[in-house]
């Protein structure tokens, strides 16, 4: 490697925002913040969480004052 054109390599402390999970990764950063991370995302923990569970159909209709039983 050419000396001095690389940025420093090392272990960085990763924080999730959304459920405070930390664990260490290495990169040039020094800090990374993240949304979401394997600890809360549904895909790892097979649990529905945030807005996606609501249904965006529901919110359309809510929206557009479109009542469920109404025809
Ligand atoms: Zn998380």
């Amino acid at each position: 490697m050419k000396a001095k054109i690389h940025p420093k390599y090392q272990v960085a402390k990763v924080h999730c925002v959304t459920c405070g999970n930390e664990f260490e990764v290495g990169t040039t950063a020094k800090e990374i913040r993240v949304d979401t991370c394997s600890n809360c995302h549904p895909f790892y923990t097979g649990v529905e969480t945030f807005s996606q569970a609501a249904g965006r159909v529901e919110r359309f209709n809510k929206r557009y004052g479109v009542e469920k039983n109404s025809k």
